[in-house]
């Protein structure tokens, strides 16, 4: 067998989307003549107009990050108490609970989706639970059907992390359009960025403009302050690179579905190695992509896999490991205990993002899947 070569750069997990210089100097001149560079200016407010568009949402309100975004939903459909999620997700999912004084309570996820698994949700509901925090994980699309009805039969609110979701539909609704609202992290690292940025869609407008006032230290007029605010506000010039970075989606999502295709075709006859399941009747987005290696039947561990691949310069990457409920804040919590989470830290153990964004040489991702499946043994 030919030796395989590494590669001669690093090969990192993904590139952000990076629009053409010059277009941007020509947006950030409208910018330094107005002489306004925050505080919901035009380039905010046309991107916002902008975004509501692309994700087909009536009520939608920039922030300057997800995070943020999160606190605010939080506050904005007055969750307290408990609040039901998932641990198979990026800190921010929790920690945006905590930072609101509510504690978070774990709930196992289902195995071929990696979602929150809805069938548990009602064994966690209390008099304390005030709603429901899935994660649209990878950008699947959580049992959204179920969850309605379970948050409708307790009363309980729901907000989606859509972080990863930009651009998802189901059955040709956006995926926005689920629950009582959903946060779509706008960071470099994701599909569509500002840089640092979120967004927040609603199911009304009430909630939007409460939102607005909030993201501006509940400012609704210079003299009169509703309620204690944050400072939640997306910049004039990252607004300016959002505006262009929006008409970078559609062809980010179409080369991506094809090197995942590409990297589906050559991986799928690797025994050992299986796919995230898909749901029905989505417009996918292709944020990551995302293989499961079984160590009994590959032969190999994913965390060999994954020290493996460095030494051929391949920065492969463990989302989502570890657990959000094995980490110190929260592995004390009864819903954090591994006994109530079997498939969750089964997943933790076997998952690995591969690089992906859509300007990848297909030639190598074939590269990385030979590598990849030189490993098996
Ligand atoms: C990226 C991410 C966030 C946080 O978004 P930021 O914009 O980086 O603050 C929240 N949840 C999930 C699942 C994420 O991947």
């Amino acid at each position: 067998m030919k030796e395989l070569k590494s590669f001669d750069k690093p090969v990192l997990i993904t590139k952000p989307l990076l629009p053409d210089l010059n277009e941007v100097r020509l947006l950030l001149e409208n910018v330094w003549s107005s002489n306004q560079l925050t505080n919901n200016g035009s380039m905010a407010q046309l991107l916002e107009q902008e975004v509501s568009r692309y994700l087909n949402a009536s009520h939608l309100s920039l922030f300057s990050n997800g995070t943020i975004a999160l606190q605010v939903a939080c506050k904005v459909l007055r969750l307290s108490g408990e609040v039901i999620t998932t641990p198979f997700t990026f800190a921010a999912t929790p920690h945006s609970l905590a930072w609101c004084g509510i504690k978070p309570v774990f709930c196992d996820i289902d195995d071929d989706t990696l979602t929150i698994d809805a069938s548990k949700i009602e064994n966690h509901i209390t008099d304390r639970t005030t709603g429901i925090l899935p994660v649209h994980v990878y950008g699947t699309p959580c049992n959204v059907q179920e969850i309605q009805r379970i948050a409708e039969k307790y009363h309980l609110q729901v907000l989606y992390d859509a972080a990863h979701a930009f651009g998802v539909e189901v059955g040709g609704k956006p995926i926005g359009s689920f629950g009582d609202a959903s946060m779509f992290s706008l960071h470099a690292t994701k599909i569509y960025h500002t840089i640092e940025g979120g967004a927040l869609t609603f199911a009304n407008k009430h909630m939007k403009e409460r939102a607005d006032r909030l993201r501006n230290f509940g400012l609704l007029s210079e003299e009169s302050v509703m309620e204690p605010g944050t400072n939640g506000k997306l910049n004039e010039v990252q607004a300016a690179v959002g505006l262009l970075v929006l008409k970078m989606v559609d062809s980010e999502i179409e080369n991506r579905r094809l090197r995942v295709e590409r990297y589906v075709n050559n991986l799928k006859e690797t025994d050992g190695i299986r796919f995230i399941g898909k749901v029905e009747g989505v417009r996918q987005n292709y944020p990551y992509f995302v293989i499961r290696i079984s160590s009994q039947r590959f032969g190999r561990s994913r965390n060999e896999v994954y020290e493996e691949l460095k030494k051929f310069n391949v920065f492969a990457r463990r989302y989502f490991y570890p657990l959000c409920s094995n980490f110190k804040c929260y592995k004390d919590l009864p819903s954090a205990q591994p006994e109530n989470l079997p498939v969750a830290t089964a997943a933790a153990e076997e998952v690995l993002s591969l690089p992906l964004h859509g300007r990848m040489d297909m030639a190598d991702i074939d590269h990385i899947c030979d590598i990849l499946t030189s490993l098996k043994k």
